[in-house]
């Protein structure tokens, strides 16, 4: 078997299979999808039902418009203000900033209006600091957070509310691990390199009364409403990576939905997080309690700051297993498992198992 173990980027091997079998030939067609125009019919299928999968999937309302775009979800920390900024005369935006990827947002997003932080600055990231302790602009055009902060591991498992202030979120690293009620954002954002797919397309998911309020310095590709009016074919998407994420969608549908990936998340993390709590302070989660990720499970070992040397052990030891990219963010340090939709839950009971025997091991 070939072990893609716990990878950030992992790939469900069925796709892969497939992705592999269709390489040459797509379909009937006689030609790979590597080869294919994008304004051919066979493409336009491709792009059309990895929509409708997305739809389906996701529940999206029809007044929503979905977008297949380039420049990752760093692309959009810029796109979602050049759109939505001017949405109100004032130019000004409300952040929540919780971790890297919305400090990252808000930095950007400086650029063209006026920020505010809602909440007071946080020290460290490991929380979301309580509703009743922000500050919301109902002069605001927009309030954007991060859902899941990849690099700390903090997620939301509740929607802010906003009196009906324009909502906007990155899901980059948590998208389809959950039902989310669409209706609730004006703007939802993703990469699909986590959760649905490959490196390369971006997703985003608009609702249709927030286009054309785009300031005049935006490029045309960052522009939602004339990708929008162009079915994302103002110029080459990125096709083969809209492919693969069609395959990871048929891949989510076949097993159980949203649903299934947040009950299957939701087994997985606790498994890990237990260990982590019954290890009387080995291995050490500094994310609170409330906010802990389902998908990046970060934590220390030996100590709070982290035993360097213990923890190069504990990845060297879970490398020899098979187990690769455990290692933590290169800003944060320490350990990170990241157990997104393709990691399984026979994947994490071998991580699980390698904790505990590392744990008796050493304590
Ligand atoms: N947002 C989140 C939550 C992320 O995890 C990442 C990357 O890991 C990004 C944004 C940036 O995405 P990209 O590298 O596709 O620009």
């Amino acid at each position: 078997k070939i072990v893609y173990t716990l990878m950030p980027y992992t790939f469900l091997f069925q796709v892969l299979l497939q992705a592999q079998k269709e390489l040459l030939y797509y379909g009937g067609c006689g030609i790979s999808v590597l080869e294919m125009s994008h304004r051919s019919a066979d493409f336009s299928k491709i792009l059309k039902s990895t929509e409708h999968l997305l739809r389906e999937l996701l529940n999206i309302p029809d007044n929503y418009k979905v977008l297949f775009l380039q420049g990752g979800g760093t692309g959009q920390f810029s796109a979602v203000p050049l759109n939505l900024i001017g949405l109100k005369g004032d130019r000004c935006a409300d952040y929540l900033v919780t971790g890297q990827w919305s400090a990252k947002a808000a930095k950007e997003a400086e650029k063209y209006g006026k920020i505010n932080i809602v909440h007071p600055k946080l020290d460290s990231y490991g929380k979301i600091p309580d509703p009743s302790s922000w500050t919301l602009n109902p002069s605001a055009s927009y309030v954007y957070y991060c859902c899941n902060e990849t690099v700390h591991g903090v997620e939301f498992n509740f929607i802010p509310e906003t009196n009906g202030v324009v909502l906007v979120s990155d899901m980059s690293s948590n998208f389809l691990s959950r039902p989310v009620d669409v209706s609730k954002f004006g703007l939802i954002f993703a990469g699909a390199q986590k959760n649905v797919g490959c490196a390369g397309v971006t997703v985003v998911i608009v609702r249709e009364d927030l286009l054309g309020h785009t300031l005049k310095e935006c490029p045309v590709i960052l522009d939602y409403k004339v990708q929008a009016e162009m079915n994302s074919l103002y110029n080459t998407p990125p096709c083969f990576s809209v492919y693969i994420m069609a395959l990871v969608l048929e891949w989510i549908k076949n097993n159980g939905g949203s649903t299934a990936m947040e009950k299957l998340s939701k087994q997985k993390s606790s498994m890990i997080y237990d260990i982590v709590d019954t290890s009387n302070g080995f291995y050490v989660c500094l994310v609170d309690g409330s906010c802990r990720s389902r998908m990046n499970i970060t934590f220390r070992v030996g100590k709070k700051e982290g035993d360097e040397a213990l923890e190069k052990e504990f990845l060297d030891g879970a490398s020899k297993r098979g187990m690769m990219s455990l290692k933590g963010h290169r800003s944060f340090g320490g350990i990170r498992a990241s157990l997104y939709n393709a990691v399984t839950l026979e994947d994490t009971e071998a991580l699980a198992a390698y904790m505990k025997e590392f744990l008796k091991e050493h304590q």
